[in-house]
């Protein structure tokens, strides 16, 4: 990865602007971040060492451009075609744009953008739902190659599959906020926008814990430095078809735990076996319908991204269905909320025990 920042500065426009970092590493050198400058590495991609290469190589990865600012900040209105001189010379390097500002991109555009270029990606952040709304349905629309969705700091809870179902965003990158003001990142907000990728086929990175972070009911004030290494660690970023999920550490709930939770909820406890369940039950025997319960879950819940997931369980005709509602055994969804097994990880034959076991232990509760 390699960094050019074409100018230096920018003006906060929402809320995840409120602890930008550049405001912040600006304040601590008694610099003013409004202020917004060309800087002396505008030129950049063209630059070259005294061997007369180009300082920067494709070799390098991404070149994440105007970190310090917004590419498509007004006040850059003058400088920016210099920038796609640049860009369009550098066929070699992937540039990857991240603003805030979407809705000025057609202003911002070269003439010769047709309908976009393949060296560039415009990476959308978006970091609460009235954001995401607003400008998701804009990338969507651009005339764009490659598009990505950053929601970094994340600041509440987040759902964008109607747009991950365009397939037209290729990545989306999740994370907390750093700093001394950092607001909470709730990692219930990172897995589910995951969950969301998954069921998508859509490539999501967990970047960043960040400063404060709430899992499992715990709050954790997470040193700066080890704010990404956490994320990584965690496992829980994910690429479709890579068993990416496989290397995600969880327990299983204790099973009279579960069944108390289970309990207190509304939607939960209102399942029960009808007269008709328990007849299938008494003529089939217990054997079967277990064996019954083994196919559905192999069938329905043990791939990485089960077919309609969220759907694939009716609400009633047979009895296995109902104890999987009532048991939240019902979605790879459920299965992550109420079991904490991962979502996009292909469920083994112990994994899928468990649910067979905890599908029978609520059916012959329910016989009494
Ligand atoms: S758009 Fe980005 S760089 Fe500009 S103020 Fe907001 S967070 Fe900071
Ligand atoms: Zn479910």
């Amino acid at each position: 990865m390699q960094i050019w920042n074409p100018w230096h500065g920018c003006h906060k426009i929402s809320p995840g602007c409120a602890n930008c970092y550049v405001y912040r590493r600006d304040e601590s050198i008694g610099k003013d971040a409004s202020v917004v400058s060309k800087t002396g590495d505008y030129d950049l991609p063209l630059k070259k060492n005294r061997q007369k290469e180009h300082k920067l190589t494709a070799a390098d990865g991404i070149v994440f451009t105007c970190m310090t600012s917004d590419f498509f900040l007004d006040t850059a209105d003058d400088w920016r075609q210099g920038c796609w001189d640049m860009i369009r010379q550098r066929q070699d390097l992937r540039f990857h744009i991240i603003t805030k500002r979407i809705d000025r991109f057609m202003q911002c555009i070269p003439p010769d953008w047709g309908d976009g270029w393949e060296n560039v990606t415009i990476c959308s952040t978006c970091e609460n739902q009235d954001r995401t709304d607003y400008r998701l349905p804009l990338l969507l629309e651009l005339p764009i190659k490659h598009r990505e969705v950053i929601c970094e700091p994340m600041l509440e809870e987040i759902h964008m599959e109607r747009y991950l179902a365009s397939g037209k965003i290729e990545h989306v990158v999740c994370g907390g906020e750093s700093g001394e003001h950092a607001r909470l990142c709730d990692f219930r907000w990172i897995q589910e926008v995951r969950r969301e990728c998954i069921r998508n086929g859509v490539p999501f990175t967990f970047k960043q814990t960040g400063a404060v972070f709430l899992k499992d009911g715990k709050l954790y004030h997470i040193d700066r430095k080890i704010q990404m290494q956490q994320a990584k660690r965690s496992g829980y970023s994910y690429v479709p078809g890579t068993g990416s999920a496989d290397a995600i550490r969880y327990q299983l709930p204790n099973r009279a735990v579960l069944f108390d939770r289970l309990r207190g909820s509304q939607f939960r406890s209102r399942f029960h076996l009808s007269d008709q369940d328990r007849a299938y039950i008494a003529e089939k025997g217990l054997d079967t319908i277990r064996r019954h319960a083994q196919e559905f879950v192999a069938k329905r819940l043990s791939a990485e991204n089960p077919d309609h997931d969220g759907k694939q369980t009716p609400m009633k005709g047979h009895p296995v269905f109902l104890a999987q509602h009532a048991t939240a055994c019902c979605c790879r969804g459920c299965l992550e909320k109420w079991h904490h097994i991962p979502a996009g990880k292909v469920l083994d034959q112990e994994e899928q025990n468990y649910i067979v076991d905890v599908l029978m232990d609520w059916i012959s509760r329910q016989l009494g």
